[in-house]
């Protein structure tokens, strides 16, 4: 448990679905936009009534973010006060889900940016207090924990402590200095992400990135009594969804063994279980190394929110159905 950190009662997941626009070659080709943002929760299916069978929308979630909607607004809006808890003692995560090329990376830095500024804001705000912020950069490839903050990470041993839970062996956390710091060093785990990706020749996005913050706080003067924080934020870039699931009309999933992602797929199962509530029984966090990493993050004691990104195509319909199902099961 968090030194001070206040309990939250199972709250639910916040789920947030973002629209992008059609990209440059989606308009090249012709394709058209086949979903439609009625409201500001709502997504409903505008194709071919033949089509319009196998949907069963409309969808409804949390927040709805259209094409002409800015990252600004979404992180308003989608994460801040998840983000923020981290400020006070809450563990959080903020995870983009949603198949290659559905804005997932775009979204997520552009929250990572914003909460950076966020956090900043509020320490300037906060002048009784102390605050420390570390981080760590996280990618899991293929089941294979790396260090992003270094040129050449070999493999991590993922080891559990009686206190803090699983602890990745050797993992560096560097100490922020400040705000200009802190984008330094995020850049610093962009940039090695895709070097990796580059070698494996993999456009694809099969790893999972893990941006992890760890703050903790203290009151500067010594009153009767010391009240500290201490939580981590993890702003989680995930690997394609077309990676785990080929959902049928009716719900069914149909797995390719060669793609299987075992951490995407552990993880939709212990956000479906968690959505729940606590009556779902085991969660299998310990099936796969992101659930395993982010075991004290989700859940309980933790606040999460979901954005999940798609395209508006015709031709990513079968995708974007699946991702709007996993948002379903994950409210
Ligand atoms: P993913 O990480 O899910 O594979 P990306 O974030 O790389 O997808 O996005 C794919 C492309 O679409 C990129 O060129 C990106 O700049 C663009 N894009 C994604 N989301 C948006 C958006 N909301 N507005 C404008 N362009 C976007
Ligand atoms: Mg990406």
């Amino acid at each position: 448990s968090t030194p001070g950190g206040s309990r939250v009662k199972d709250e639910k997941i916040f789920v947030t679905v973002r629209m992008r626009p059609l990209s440059k070659k989606e308009q090249a080709l012709k394709d058209e936009i086949v979903w439609d943002c009625i409201d500001d929760h709502t997504i409903v299916f505008k194709g071919s009534t033949q089509e319009r069978s196998n949907l069963p929308g409309p969808y409804a979630f949390d927040k709805v973010f259209g094409p002409n909607c800015l990252t600004e607004i979404v992180y308003e809006e989608g994460a801040k006060n998840v983000a923020l808890s981290a400020l006070t003692g809450i563990n959080a995560t903020i995870f983009a889900y949603g198949q290659t090329s559905s804005g997932k990376t775009y979204t997520m830095r552009g929250i990572t940016e914003s909460a950076v500024n966020d956090i900043y804001k509020h320490i300037e705000n906060t002048p009784d207090r102390n605050f420390v912020i570390k981080i760590s950069g996280i990618e899991i490839y293929n089941e294979v924990v790396r260090d992003l903050l270094k040129t050449d990470s070999g493999p991590l041993r993922l080891l559990d402590d009686p206190e803090k839970g699983t602890i990745i062996e050797k993992l560096e956390e560097e100490t922020v200095k400040d705000s200009q710091h802190l984008r330094h060093l995020v850049g610093i785990c962009e940039a090695q992400r895709q070097v990796g990706e580059t070698a494996l020749n993999d456009t694809s996005s099969r790893s999972h990135q893990i941006i992890r913050l760890t703050i903790e706080s203290s009151l500067r003067e010594h009153s009767g009594c010391v009240k500290s924080f201490l939580a981590s934020l993890n702003l989680v870039d995930l690997a394609g969804s077309e990676r785990v699931s080929q959902t049928n009309a009716n719900g069914v999933r149909l797995i390719e063994g060669s793609h299987i992602n075992r951490s995407l797929l552990t993880l939709t199962t212990v956000i479906r279980k968690l959505s729940v509530g606590k009556r779902s029984g085991h969660i299998p966090y310990r099936d796969s190394k992101l659930t395993r990493i982010l075991q004290l993050s989700l859940g309980g004691n933790a606040r999460t929110a979901i954005i999940c990104t798609m395209s508006p195509a015709q031709s990513h319909v079968e995708q974007s159905r699946n991702t709007l199902h996993f948002a379903t099961c994950a409210k």
